[in-house]
């Protein structure tokens, strides 16, 4: 599941404190409202979804970058590299 950041429209959040990340499934609807204190929140645009990434990043590359990498080794399954 991919981890999208938000961060709160209106910018005083004492819960999250200006933002947090969770991981949803792609299914699931948009994120309107902040979880813990319910107040309206917008969706961050990650740096690993922009179109500023021209190639594919490697393996190593993404790795180097801090990302864990997995490799579907099966149906419904995966294996951490
Ligand atoms: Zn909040």
């Amino acid at each position: 599941m991919p981890t999208y950041e938000y961060e709160p429209c209106s910018g005083d959040c004492r819960i999250c404190k200006g933002g947090f990340s969770l991981t949803r499934p792609v299914t699931a609807p948009p994120l309107e409202n902040c979880p813990l204190c319910r107040k309206p929140v917008r969706k961050l645009i990650s740096s690993f979804s922009t179109p500023k990434i021209l190639k594919p990043l490697s393996v190593a590359d993404a790795r180097s970058a801090g990302f864990k990498v997995y490799k579907r080794v099966g149906k419904g399954e995966y294996e951490r590299q």
